[in-house]
């Protein structure tokens, strides 16, 4: 199946922590005006604001609200900890459907102090803990499956397969996966997985960027599309081939891109958008 190139801005959304150095009302503007037409909302720019408010901006702005980011951090070896986690995880639903958010992104946490397979029996006690709220708000909960280099803190699920597993285990509708191509583009079985996503109706949202090398930050040397060695069309079309058609979302954290004119890089982004996915 060959690719067609992505011609206009129609399922553009930019995750706000792309363009760091704008609060939400100067990405809301900005981005209107270059024709993107949805945002993925990271909760540091709701600080201070109200919900309310922040809704009525995005709506006025044409901007769809793709998802809130990001929920999850579940595991911890203090149980108190993990307590702590799932009330966080209540309000940041509440916060999506504040907003209008139907989706939350669930970067799923992982603890150094014990084993992996025991902080995914903690992701799995976290997300049964959270799901009927989730569904009460009518707020869909995305597992994003995380790079290995992040198993140690970030994420006990590193490969699509173990976010696969998970829905399967956990068998819950409100809940899916998050497909971000700088976390999964090296995996051999990406393809399969993205098959079984389709095959199960939870493939949630579409994560893209780029991987630099030699990338300088574990975290914050994202690159942008086309800048890197992800085979970015070939993904989106085994994405497309399972009937998902929504949003291709922007993500990039990047201490260069960051210092640079916010103005620029967007128009940076618009190109590489269209010529790279
Ligand atoms: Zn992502």
């Amino acid at each position: 199946m060959s690719i067609v190139p992505l011609t206009d801005f129609s399922r553009l959304c930019i995750h706000t922590i792309t363009t760091k150095p704008w609060p939400i009302e100067e990405a809301a503007k900005r981005y209107s005006a270059a024709g993107v037409r949805g945002v993925t909302v990271w909760r540091q720019w709701l600080e201070g604001r109200n919900i309310g408010d922040v809704r009525r901006l995005l709506a006025d702005s044409g901007l769809a609200v793709v998802s809130l980011c990001r929920g999850g951090f579940f595991p911890s070896a203090d149980p108190a900890a993990r307590q702590a986690a799932i009330d966080d995880n209540l309000r940041a639903i509440d916060e999506a459907a504040a907003l209008g958010a139907p989706l939350l992104v669930l970067v799923c946490g992982a603890d150094p102090r014990q084993p992996l397979e025991t902080s995914r029996q903690q992701i799995a006690e976290g997300i049964r803990a959270v799901v009927d709220h989730a569904r009460a708000a009518g707020v869909k909960l995305g597992i994003e499956p995380l790079h290995p280099m992040y198993a140690d803190t970030r994420s006990a699920i590193n490969t699509l397969r173990q976010a696969n597993d998970m829905c399967d285990r956990l068998s819950d509708p409100q809940v899916g996966v998050v497909v971000d191509v700088y976390h999964l583009w090296w995996d051999p079985e990406l393809e399969a997985q993205i098959q079984r996503c389709g095959r199960a109706g939870r493939l949630l949202a579409f994560h893209v960027s780029d991987w630099r090398t030699p990338t300088e930050d574990l975290l914050n040397d994202r690159g942008l599309m086309g800048e890197g060695c992800i085979p970015l069309r070939q993904i989106r079309g085994w994405v497309e081939a399972q009937g998902f058609n929504g949003f291709v979302e922007v993500e990039i954290f990047s201490n260069r891109y960051w210092a640079m004119d916010q103005q620029e890089f967007l128009e940076k982004i618009k190109r590489a958008y269209l010529e790279h996915v």
